[in-house]
């Protein structure tokens, strides 16, 4: 990957965009893919769209959400003491003793709290966390002191910046989707330098909002863009940890490159153009196995209007929805390569209806 691509990738990890509060990071990925784009949109629910070929019939659209799983303040005690909700799914038993920014005024630190181990008796089965025993610190010793920089609806994000592992691999907070935006604006920005893609053909690259919360940005703006054909790029659970049973869900391991959806969610003609481009060039992919409604913006985007032809790629990561997700920076560029090779295939001919 290209310095600057990676650096785009540190600055929006870096960057807080839980569901709701996506607008530092739609300025980040403006800002990025604004020289590559003919047309460049921000609709009124927030989601990002840079366009190529903005005159064409025949649109392809890219779903990579700019949201991520944070937290919410709903209450403020005498004490000075945030109580909170989750905004998407987060696995509570990594948020203890965690520091976050409380995005009050301006950002304030903070830390997860829950009563001392040491209080534990050994039968105690609070020892299991539950979200509504923790609470955030932010120092402040009334609720008087603490509305002078935060408020209820405060949004929260954990802090982690991206770091180097051993291998390829990296780890940071919210990869989960900040690395499938990366992937759409390094997609625009390459096949923009080598001259864009079939006149035809209209390439609708999107930052989306609210995936996490069920997908809201992308049903409305493929609900806009109307669409023929789309994909969406995700982050896949990995299935290379220690104790993980391939037997129960399938193997997906770091390193291998991205997962083409197989099921339901995939348009059978897309499926098939997938996995022969990325035959045809060489760049490693796994098969996953969906049975039920896929947990991506595919699912809104296949079932938009009178239906679209949609994928689904996922790159594998490890802890997904912690403060520690990790992904393997080869698997990024295998997906924006699969990506960029197969828009460079489509044409307003292909058919995709399933025969
Ligand atoms: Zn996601």
């Amino acid at each position: 990957m290209r310095d600057e691509s990676l650096k785009f990738l540190k600055e929006i990890v870096a960057t807080p965009s839980p569901s709701g509060f996506e607008q530092p990071v739609a300025e980040l990925f403006r800002e990025y893919v604004r020289p590559y784009a003919h047309r460049l949109t921000t609709d009124v629910m927030g989601n990002v769209t840079a366009i190529i070929n903005p005159e064409a019939s025949m649109r392809f659209m890219y779903a990579g959400h700019m949201d991520e799983v944070g937290f919410i303040v709903h209450y403020i005690d005498d004490d000075g003491f945030l109580f909170f909700s989750t905004i998407g799914g987060t696995d509570v038993a990594t948020e203890i003793g965690q520091r976050v920014w409380v995005h009050g005024k301006e950002p304030i630190l903070g830390v997860v709290g829950r009563k001392a181990i040491q209080t534990f008796k050994a039968s105690d089965t609070s020892q299991t966390p539950w979200l509504m025993e923790l609470w955030i610190d932010i120092g402040a010793s009334s609720r008087e002191e603490a509305l002078k920089v935060v408020e209820v609806g405060s949004a929260v994000t954990i802090h982690g910046e991206l770091a180097a592992l051993q291998g390829n691999l990296a780890v940071g907070r919210a990869f989960d989707n900040k690395v499938g935006l990366l992937i759409g604006a390094e997609v625009l920005r390459c096949l923009s330098e080598e001259g864009g893609v079939h006149p035809g053909v209209g390439l609708y690259i999107l930052g989306t909002v609210q995936e996490e919360i069920g997908s809201r940005g992308a049903m409305t703006s493929a609900f806009n863009i109307a669409p023929r054909t789309g994909l969406a790029i995700d982050m896949g659970v990995a299935m290379d940890y220690p104790r993980a049973r391939a037997e129960d869900q399938g193997k997906l391991d770091l390193g291998k490159g991205p997962a083409i959806t197989q099921g339901a969610n995939t348009n059978p003609v897309v499926f098939k153009l997938l996995k022969s481009v990325a035959e045809k060039e060489g760049l490693p992919y796994q098969l996953q196995a969906v049975g039920s409604s896929s947990p991506t913006d595919a699912r809104v985007m296949q079932q938009n209007r009178g239906g679209v032809a949609s994928g689904v790629l996922s790159v594998p990561l490890r802890y997904m929805h912690t403060p520690s997700e990790v992904v393997c920076l080869d698997d990024v560029q295998t997906t924006i390569d699969l990506v960029c090779a197969y828009c460079r295939q489509l044409t307003p001919e292909i058919d995709f209806t399933p025969r």
